[in-house]
């Protein structure tokens, strides 16, 4: 029964300072010490949740399949992908929860190195393997990470993102996927003299080698630097996948140079096969290390792929059909206001010339397309009697006005 003389056996607060006391066989506790308890538990032993038990496998056509709902085109990089995340996943549960046979054998983990203009979807294939297996994802910046003592980000804090996405549960964190964008931008710049302390560069690439061989790192749980009395969470990246993606703009000159040198006597043959349009196609690790990422690092990014620039066709297939494409996000939001949106063929293009006009790719395509719809969706709401509005091209270049045309242009 409860007592208006009951008080948190913890704070000591009355039942009238509190929103709630739980009873317990022999006290009180209040939402606020439960509160308190759950922070001190996560900080101590890292999670307040259960183990987490082996990832579901999917086969590589399933991964691919499920990609190809999402991710218009790319089906090289796609294959690559769903290879090894196949293989990252059954070696973990091979390693962790089966070897019993009796075998040695530890299998190694790859790490996969993406290649491609930005806006292409390296990203959006890490995010959605992620949300597939639904294991912890993040992304990490490789240019704010620093070698530790520099001003930025201690390589460290990549974790911290990766545990607050695990709910800090360190066992399903050790089995997520981090993506790192702009590896390409942390490359060695060793031909410019002038860079005496590289900072962004070498130093950066050694830091992050040890988290993609496979070590136990300290994390700070709340992450930022670390202080001596903040209680560190250990966390081992050896089950972590990495994938790595970069525009790693003007690799093409590498890839050419490789090519040339390759080819000069023996075999002249493949060089006239050579697509000159697409050199990305023939992307070697060399190239990479030729770019300025260190060997270890290359050699711990085994998996190489690229992906494609995407055409105009392709940009309009992202406007249309991908299962959360972005006309279908708008044509929700106005449904549930009662309104039927539908787009002319035409006006689509339009979208889409704009994109590649302000070179902003698929990136660009959500902030032109709501440039476009703003009006309608602030006064709409106050039109009861309207039912359907079509977007015809002219109603785009209409509402696509010049001032906000510029501001994307220069975004
Ligand atoms: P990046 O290659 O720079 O990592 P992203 O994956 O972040 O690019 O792409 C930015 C946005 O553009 C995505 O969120 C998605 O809306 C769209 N996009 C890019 N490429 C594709 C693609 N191949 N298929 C579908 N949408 C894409």
């Amino acid at each position: 029964m409860s007592n208006k003389n009951d008080r948190c056996s913890f704070c000591g607060r009355g039942r009238n300072e509190v929103k709630m006391l739980i009873s317990g066989i022999d006290g009180q506790i209040c939402e606020n010490c439960v509160d308190q308890a759950k922070n001190i538990i996560v900080e101590e032993i890292g999670s307040v949740k259960g183990k987490s038990g082996p990832v579901k496998l999917k086969k590589p056509t399933e991964i691919k399949e499920y990609l190809d709902q999402y991710v218009i085109g790319q089906d090289e990089a796609k294959v690559i992908l769903s290879v090894a995340v196949y293989n990252h996943y059954k070696r973990i549960n091979y390693n962790l929860h089966q070897k019993n046979d009796g075998s040695d054998i530890e299998i190694e983990k790859s790490n996969i190195l993406m290649v491609g203009e930005t806006g292409t979807g390296k990203t959006l294939m890490a995010r959605t393997i992620a949300k597939m297996l639904d294991v912890p994802f993040c992304i990490a910046d490789a240019t704010v990470l620093t070698e530790a003592g520099y001003v930025g980000e201690d390589v460290e804090n990549v974790l911290v993102k990766l545990l607050q996405a695990a709910n800090y549960n360190v066992e399903s964190a050790e089995q997520g996927i981090v993506f790192i964008d702009e590896i390409d931008k942390i490359a060695r710049k060793s031909d410019n003299p002038s860079i005496t302390r590289d900072v962004s560069g070498e130093g950066v690439q050694q830091a992050l080698l040890k988290l993609l061989e496979g070590t136990v790192v300290n994390v700070p749980p709340k992450g930022g630097r670390k202080h001596p009395e903040q209680s560190m969470i250990q966390v081992n990246t050896q089950n972590i996948l990495f994938i790595a993606g970069g525009a790693f703009d003007g690799i093409q000159k590498k890839i050419a140079k490789r090519l040339n040198t390759n080819v000069i006597g023996y075999n002249k043959i493949i060089s006239d096969r050579i697509d000159e349009g697409n050199l990305l196609q023939y992307i070697s690790p060399q190239d990479v290390h030729a770019y300025g990422l260190i060997p270890e690092i290359v050699g711990r990014l085994p998996l190489l792929s690229y992906l494609q620039p995407l055409s105009k066709e392709s940009l309009i297939r992202i406007l249309k059909e991908p299962k959360n494409a972005l006309t279908k996000q708008f044509q929700k939001l106005f449904e549930i206001d009662g309104i039927k949106l539908s787009f002319d063929d035409l006006a689509f293009e339009y979208i889409v010339d704009k994109a590649i006009e302000f070179k902003l790719g698929a990136r660009g395509l959500r902030s032109i397309v709501e440039a476009i719809l703003t009006e309608a969706m602030y006064n709409s709401p106050s039109q009861p009697k309207l039912n359907k509005l079509h977007i015809t091209k002219e109603y785009a270049e209409r509402h696509l006005s010049v001032e906000i045309a510029t501001k994307l242009k220069a975004s």
